[in-house]
């Protein structure tokens, strides 16, 4: 027993200043499937409420769509519940490979690896195809797994520009000598919903010989005219290197990620990527229904559709009602209130009024931007935001957030 009076002191004291601070993150407790509409208990116990969700990545309603759910099912039957391997071992199955076939079909890309999370991938990435030879220019906002991934790659020299700043990006670019030029980015940003500006950075990356490594966890599936992604949309898809997303968001929702590109840099990853030569091979469960959401999304783009058009109307009835709400296009509408109480204060009013949202503060935004964000979901009807609007409304003018 080593666990000394003074190490528990150190942990209770930590987890007491974030609780002074107003920091502490309090979990809500679920007791029905993830959807539109969701039963929750808080505190954990508590009765339980029934509540409009707005803060999931759910974007496109699939995360317990029956037909997913089903082709889940198909994949335990046919092919068991877990591989208790690694990919290279024995934790490749047919449906493995025919994910990573289907995936880069969908990307536009020529191969693709799977991996547990983005956050897996992101930390494969980097350590495995760049050296001391070569550099990365990273934008400022990139998501946490990406910043680690770049931090594993110790030898690799590392530049990080203003957020979408891309006169500071061409600046750099024009003085590196480096042997391979990576520009990184996410698609879309998770905390403000804004896009990279894509179109831009491939034609910087072209000019200045760069390659171009996009994270669009928050967009495939919905952004573009199919769904493919922040490449599509821009009309880059050609011009985009390496691809990472997740199958946690709009793709299901259950876990699992991937890199897709060409077709050396996933060849290379199989042989040095450490969490996919160290971690477990996705459950078959997962690589089944994954690839019939791929299937579905190719068929039709009605969920996209729908979820864009749920989008726009969510946005602007909330500018038309008074808030201050980040510009932007895409399914990501934070509500800015500046203030971390505020933020807390008027999510706990609206769970009150039957609307889950959370408010974000430091350190998930900077200090001084705290918002409450809401997603959209294909899984929504126009009905339930109107519903959520009076909620939000009546909120606001309690709050003194509205006039
Ligand atoms: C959510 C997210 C991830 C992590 O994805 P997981 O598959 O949940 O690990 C990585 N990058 C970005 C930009 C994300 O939004």
């Amino acid at each position: 027993m080593t666990y000394s009076p003074k190490a528990k002191k150190v942990y209770a004291d930590a987890l007491a200043e974030k609780r002074a601070a107003g920091l502490y993150k309090d979990e809500y407790i679920i007791t029905s499937p993830q959807g539109a509409w969701i039963t929750v208990q808080f505190p954990e116990g508590a009765l339980e409420k029934k509540v409009l969700n707005l803060c999931s990545n759910n974007y496109l309603g699939l995360s317990s769509h029956p037909d997913i759910v089903k082709a889940a099912h198909e994949g335990l039957d046919s092919r068991g519940y877990g591989m208790s391997s690694v990919r290279f071992i024995c934790g490749t199955q047919d449906i493995h490979r025919d994910l990573e076939r289907k995936m880069s079909e969908f990307l536009g890309t020529e191969d693709t690896i799977l991996f547990g999370s983005c956050f897996d991938a992101n930390g494969a990435v980097f350590e495995a195809l760049l050296g001391e030879e070569d550099a990365i220019f990273s934008d400022q906002l990139v998501h946490a797994s990406i910043i680690d991934g770049e931090r594993l790659a110790k030898k690799v020299s590392r530049s990080i520009y203003p957020h979408s700043d891309m006169a500071e990006l061409e600046k750099m670019l024009k003085e590196s000598s480096a042997r391979i030029k990576m520009i990184v980015t996410d698609g879309i940003f998770s905390m403000d919903g804004d896009m990279a500006k894509l179109d831009e950075i491939a034609a910087l990356a072209e000019k200045y010989e760069a390659m171009v490594f996009v994270d669009d966890s928050h967009a495939t599936g919905f952004i573009g005219k199919s769904g493919r992604g922040t490449h599509e949309y821009f009309n880059v898809m050609d011009k985009v290197d390496i691809i990472t997303t997740t199958f946690g968001k709009a793709l299901g929702g259950a876990t699992g990620g991937c890199i897709s590109g060409k077709k050396e840099m996933i060849a290379m990853l199989r042989q040095v990527g450490r969490p996919y030569l160290f971690s477990n091979a996705l459950m078959p469960a997962v690589v089944t229904a994954t690839k019939k959401v791929l299937e579905t999304l190719t068929e039709s783009t009605e969920r996209r559709d729908k979820l864009a058009d749920l989008a726009k109307f969510w946005r602007e009835s909330l500018v038309t009602a008074g808030f201050d709400v980040k510009a932007g296009n895409t399914p990501i509408i934070p509500i800015m209130l500046y203030d971390a109480k505020l933020a807390q204060d008027f999510a706990r009013e609206l769970f009150e009024e039957g609307v889950y949202v959370r408010g974000f503060f430091y350190p998930v935004v900077a200090q001084g931007q705290a918002r409450i964000r809401t997603q959209m979901s294909a899984g929504l009807e126009k009905t339930d935001l109107e519903k959520a609007l009076v909620s939000f409304i009546k909120v606001g003018k309690k709050l003194n957030v509205l006039k």
